[in-house]
């Protein structure tokens, strides 16, 4: 292997980074794995795994042991079919209009989710007699059959008929919330629903990343993780348990000496109030750094945590960094804005929002390194996939 010069490594040149621990991704995996058995554990890789890059991640998972995926579209679908020819992939948004055909080409699995979206399986050039699973409506009114077409179901003799159904499922609305009876009232109603539709014995899943955790009642056959593998914490507040996956780092670009009284950034929302340093740092909103942060958020220099002052700009924000050692705030040092003393989601929540959100926004011109599953010196990417 070429030995490169260390200017030439994407981590050392790049203005930002992004950090992908694969090998706390496949301790989350294990970690899910182990409180959920007898259950398996499907993976949840929609929206490219959560933004933090579907091959990479898949095949981390893969190799953890995961055997079953869960994507949204059948795009998503096709792509993962080709990293992994032998994996399950279920498309939890349904049949596509019109692109039924495709889900059987690629051996993938839709999860139909309505009346309409049966008939429209039966009616492909295999009957319908390719593996598919089935969503049941429990209180989301998103996807799946709801109560009053389980009812039309059960009126008819054989509802069912002719269908390989290998999935049947239902999802909880509020299963980061071990306190919400809405949990219960969901479980016992999609219980009673796959019994009226003679689905008792087929393979079940209900839970997803809080649902994993509310307790065996919950695991069914088959629990369905992201957020959790990603790193952020299943339950709300409740101690987390899962390991960081994310780091995101970014470079002092310059750092200013100003006077009380000046005014940072568009619109002038913030004004000094004593004699200051002011680093500006290369990241914006265009990376997925939330412009609600504007004055609200903070970074860590180090173990030092600097806020954020004046708007988030497009590629640029501004940090007060007047109370932390100059040797540490200087031209060139990296800034945590997502790291081991501020994670994914105390982020989101300075910012208003969930972890997903900020996950699945991380900017694409962001050098991405995954440090591989073994341990191993890091594999670099200079780009997004
Ligand atoms: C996204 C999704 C999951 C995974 O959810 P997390 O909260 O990220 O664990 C599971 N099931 C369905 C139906 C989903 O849409």
């Amino acid at each position: 292997m070429p030995t490169a010069e260390p200017g030439d490594r994407p981590s050392d040149t790049a203005a930002a980074r992004l950090t992908i621990d694969l090998a706390a991704l496949a301790g989350n995996f294990r970690l899910i794995a182990a409180r959920a058995a007898p259950a398996a554990v499907g993976a949840a890789v929609k929206a490219d795994a959560y933004g933090l890059g579907l091959a990479p991640v898949a095949t981390a998972l893969h190799s953890a042991g995961a055997r079953t995926f869960f994507v949204a579209w059948l795009e998503e679908g096709i792509a993962l079919r080709r990293l992994l020819p032998d994996a399950e992939i279920l498309c939890l948004n349904g049949l596509a209009p019109g692109a039924a055909e495709a889900y059987a080409a690629h051996r993938l699995t839709p999860v139909l989710g309505s009346l309409e979206e049966i008939a429209e399986w039966r009616a492909t050039s295999h009957g319908g007699q390719a593996p598919a699973g089935l969503q049941i409506d429990s209180g989301m009114a998103r996807l799946g059959l709801s109560a009053e077409e389980v009812d039309r179901l059960v009126a008819y003799r054989k509802p069912l008929e002719g269908l390989s159904l290998t999935l049947v499922m239902s999802h909880l609305a509020s299963g980061d919330d071990p306190a919400d009876p809405m949990n219960l009232a969901q479980r016992a109603s999609f219980e009673k629903d796959r019994g009226r539709l003679g689905l008792a014995h087929v393979r079940s899943s209900l839970a997803a990343s809080g649902g994993s955790f509310l307790g065996s009642d919950f695991h069914l056959d088959l629990v369905r993780p992201g957020a959790a593998l990603y790193g952020l914490a299943p339950l709300a507040g409740e101690a987390n348990l899962m390991a960081q996956v994310v780091r995101l780092q970014a470079k002092i670009l310059q750092v200013r000496r100003v006077d009380r009284g000046m005014t940072v950034g568009y619109g002038a929302t913030h004004r000094t109030t004593r004699p200051s340093r002011l680093a500006t740092i290369s990241a914006g909103y265009a990376d997925g750094y939330p412009r609600s942060l504007s004055n609200r958020g903070h970074a860590c220099l180090g173990s030092v945590r600097v806020p954020v002052v004046g708007r988030v700009s497009m590629d640029l924000l501004t940090l007060d960094v007047t109370d932390a050692p100059a040797d540490l705030a200087r031209r060139g040092a990296w800034v945590d804005l997502i790291g081991p003393l501020h994670s994914v989601d105390a982020l989101a929540t300075e910012a208003g929002t969930i972890g997903y959100e900020i996950l699945t926004a991380l900017g694409r011109r962001y050098a991405r390194h995954y440090l591989p599953v073994d341990g191993t010196p890091g594999s670099q990417t200079g780009a997004a996939p």
